[in-house]
């Protein structure tokens, strides 16, 4: 599955805020470019990790590879921005950053793409809430994982 993509504009340019693209990481920025979430598998225990890190924090080993995720997942956590640190973000004020658990284990943060005012302000997002992966393309091309409620038939 492809995940949607949505480019954004800045009122500054965000380009200094994303790491640099290296050896090691450039599978991951591509695939955000090209719709989709890698993260690294490692060849020993089979779990997949991130952020991407040379050793396995499970078993250790140093041998890895890369595997597609699903893009769907849950919150395991949030935080809602009531004043900005960045002036980059100055113009989503509020925003919430989410911590999801997503469906292969591993623990991803990212915006939540859902407009705050058609949320409780006091609790605008439920643990365990489901989510999905979208991603963001920033102006230098550059493109970003963020989330987005699933919404859940009742
Ligand atoms: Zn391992």
């Amino acid at each position: 599955m492809t995940i949607v993509i949505t480019e954004r504009s800045f009122p500054q340019d965000p380009a200094s805020l994303l790491p640099a693209v290296n050896a090691d990481n450039a599978h991951y920025w591509d695939g955000l470019a090209a719709g989709e979430l890698n993260v690294q598998q490692c060849d020993g225990c089979r779990r997949p990790r991130y952020p991407i890190v040379p050793v396995c924090p499970y078993c250790g080993g140093t041998a890895w590879s890369w595997t597609k995720l699903s893009g769907r997942g849950k919150v395991f956590s949030w935080v809602r921005y009531a004043r900005s640190y960045l002036p980059e973000f100055e113009d989503l004020m509020p925003y919430v950053v989410i911590l999801a658990e997503m469906e292969e284990g591993v623990r991803m943060f990212g915006r939540l793409m859902d407009k705050l005012d058609k949320l409780p302000a006091t609790m605008p997002v439920s643990i365990n809430a489901p989510v999905e992966t979208v991603i963001e393309k920033w102006p230098d091309g550059r493109c970003v994982p963020a989330f987005k409620l699933l919404k859940v038939k009742s």
